[in-house]
């Protein structure tokens, strides 16, 4: 794995993924306040809006429906007032002359209309041509004033009849009197010539609410709401009592046809909202999800503790002291107007959470719109990074990753360090340091090879030293042979060895050699020359035991020894070299003061032969060595006093001279 690879940084982990996913989650909660905010913001704008358009369409709406009752009200002040003045105004005599013109007596005991007066023709736009019929009871005494009124009024409907029922907004208009007199134009129907003979006119409900005893304020008055079974039609009757000379002389009356009034109730309501219409007394007239039940009592369904959420409208609308408005129950808006004629409610109710979807859907947007802000400045964010901060920061990872492994030489020409910006700042720094680095590495490697140079002189010093203190410790160092302590452990090493070797038998060979009268030479010609002598000597016991495996010692003052180990031990060959050894000391030239020769030299020498058996020690061997030289010193000096030991038994001694 290179350094590089080391140092990339997971992608989750990059500066980049950090900053703008935090950005992002502080965003989001920014963009979820604004919309909480802006949810609020415009609920409360939407409401204010819509109290103030409810208002205004309640409001226009209530002068609409009222328009067909207050119509109504009109007919019936201009019939009266018309009624009152020919009371007034025309003779009694003419009056009750046209009575005979309208009224014909039948069989039955009562006065119908002339069926003159009713053609019962449609004309072909649908519209009724008229015509109206009249019954008068059976008992009815026809007093010449009643003839007059009634004359009047036939007139007078003979006049407007026709004419209001024609505009299709309603079925009928009549006239009654208190003495059981009925005459109406009933559209498409000679209704008064059909009713039966006994019928009683004034104790019908749509007579009798406009007379004095209930209706004693002389108001107009309105029946309840009622299907009419025959026309199969919703209607309210409207009624108008007539008072001449403070007696009631007529009832006005006339039918209005309520489906279109109920079909805007039920049909023509704000989208998503529904439209309730009530009497003040709490009579349900039109209110969709219970149009059955309205049908199925014939429109005498109260509100009542069935309906809690009718009962809560109700009373929140009735409680209200003006004509139209707004106000409100838990789950919804309330528009109120009060229809003019018959006093009802029509009231417009909307649903609050049409309010809440409406600033859902504005707060959504505004968050949709935000989100999509959001994403693309993300989006260019995270550009920018990658472009502005990403590729320089992976350039000088790169830089720094090279100078970590060493390399150096993109150091100076990296682009990086002229920028002007961080980067450049942080580069220049960096490539300060790194040659600072640079240097103190180039200065450490240096001392280091110096280090190195130093400590392989100072090692070669040491093992040279160590070489030298090795020799000196086994190396005598005025002969150059062995020194005694090396003889001491060199030799019974080789015992040792030569006893260990089961399957070869060895010869164990030591000579000691002392220097004959020695002293005399150090009295005669100094010390020096005595130690020239042990050098000399040295020199040439070295050069004639030079094979691999004689060990040639100086065992202190001027005695020496020698020690080899051989398979083969010739006693001639033995004495033959001990011979020459002899000769070869005594050929020595060592000269004295002034370059005068010494007195000739010699040695005299013990040398002891034995099998190198396990067992036999250096004690032995010298002890045997030493007694042969002994016995050389003391046989006249300047010889070789040889032993060879083949057995215990076997001894073979001889002199060598
Ligand atoms: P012999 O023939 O019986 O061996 O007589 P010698 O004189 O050689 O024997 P002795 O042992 O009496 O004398 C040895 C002398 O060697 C004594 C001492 O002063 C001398 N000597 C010992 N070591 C050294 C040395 O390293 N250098 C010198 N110059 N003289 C030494
Ligand atoms: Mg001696
Ligand atoms: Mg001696």
């Amino acid at each position: 794995m290179t350094a590089e690879q080391n140092d990339a940084v997971p992608p989750c982990a990059s500066l980049r993924a950090q900053i703008v996913l935090r950005g992002t989650l502080r965003s989001l909660v920014i963009a979820a306040l604004l919309c909480a905010v802006s949810y609020y913001h415009v609920a409360g704008m939407l409401e204010d809006d819509l109290l103030e358009q409810l208002e205004q369409y309640i409001g226009e709406r209530g002068l609409r429906e009222a328009q067909l009752f207050t119509q109504t009200e009109r007919h019936h002040l201009a019939v009266e007032q018309q009624l009152l003045q020919q009371l007034q105004g025309v003779p009694l005599a003419t009056g009750a002359a046209l009575f005979d013109d309208y009224f014909e007596p039948w069989p039955d005991g009562t006065w119908r209309t002339r069926k003159g007066w009713y053609d019962g023709l449609l004309f072909k736009d649908g519209l009724v041509h008229g015509g109206f019929t009249g019954f008068i009871g059976q008992d009815v005494q026809l007093t010449p004033e009643l003839r007059h009124r009634t004359a009047l009024m036939a007139a007078l409907l003979e006049w407007f009849g026709t004419a209001w029922t024609a505009t299709g907004q309603y079925i009928n208009y009549y006239l009654s009197a208190p003495e059981n007199l009925l005459i109406g134009e009933f559209v498409g129907v000679p209704y008064l010539h059909q009713v039966p003979a006994d019928t009683y006119f004034p104790g019908e409900i749509f007579v009798a609410l406009a007379n004095e005893r209930q209706n004693p304020e002389r108001r107009t008055v309105w029946s309840h709401f009622y299907f009419d079974r025959t026309a199969e039609m919703w209607m309210v009757s409207s009624l108008r009592p007539v008072y001449f000379r403070d007696r009631l002389v007529a009832t006005l009356g006339q039918d209005i046809l309520l489906d279109d009034f109920m079909q805007r109730t039920l049909g023509d309501a704000l989208d998503g909202t529904g439209n309730i219409a009530f009497a003040e007394d709490g009579t349900l007239i039109a209110y969709e999800p219970m149009l059955q039940d309205i049908q199925a009592a014939d429109g005498a369904l109260r509100i009542d503790g069935r309906h809690p959420r009718l009962q809560r409208i109700f009373d929140a609308v009735v409680s209200q002291r003006r004509h139209s408005g707004v106000t409100e129950i838990d789950d919804a808006f309330l528009a109120y107007t009060r229809v003019d004629g018959p006093g009802w409610f029509l009231v417009n109710i909307y649903p609050k959470s049409l309010l809440q979807n409406k600033a859902l859907g504005a707060a959504a947007i505004i968050l949709g719109i935000a989100l999509l802000g959001l994403l693309s400045e993300f989006a260019v964010l995270w550009l920018l990074i990658e472009r502005h901060v990403l590729a320089p920061l992976r350039r000088f990872i790169g830089l720094t990753g090279r100078v970590g492994q060493g390399d150096f030489s993109e150091l100076g020409g990296s682009e990086l360090a002229t920028r002007g910006d961080e980067f450049g700042l942080l580069a220049r720094r960096f490539r300060a340091t790194a040659s600072e680095l640079d240097s103190s590495r180039q200065a450490l490697l240096a001392a280091n090879r110096d280090l190195d140079a130093l400590v392989a002189a100072r090692t070669e010093a040491l093992t040279e030293a160590n070489e030298q203190l090795a020799k000196l410790a086994t190396t005598d160092e005025l002969s150059g042979l062995y020194n005694r302590r090396q003889f001491q452990t060199l030799v019974p090493a080789e015992l040792a060895r030569a006893g260990r070797l089961a399957s070869t038998r060895l010869w164990a060979t030591l000579a000691i050699l002392d220097i004959d009268y020695f002293k005399q030479i150090n009295d005669s010609y100094g010390h020096a020359v005595g130690d020239e002598v042990i050098r000399r000597i040295g020199q040439c016991l070295n050069q004639t035991h030079r094979r691999a495996g004689d060990f040639c010692f100086r065992l202190g003052g001027e005695e020496f020894a020698l020690f080899t180990l051989a398979e083969q031990v010739e006693p001639t060959a033995l004495a033959q070299a001990a011979a020459q050894l002899l000769e070869a000391i005594r050929g020595l030239a060592v000269r004295g003061h002034e370059g005068a020769p010494l007195q000739r030299l010699t040695v005299s020498a013990g040398v002891v032969c034995v099998p190198a058996e396990a067992g036999l020690s250096l004690e032995r061997l010298y002890k045997l060595a030493d007694d042969a030289l002994y016995a050389a010193k003391a046989g006249g000096r300047d010889q070789a006093r040889l032993v060879l030991l083949a057995e215990p038994s076997a001894r073979l001694e001889f002199c060598v001279r």
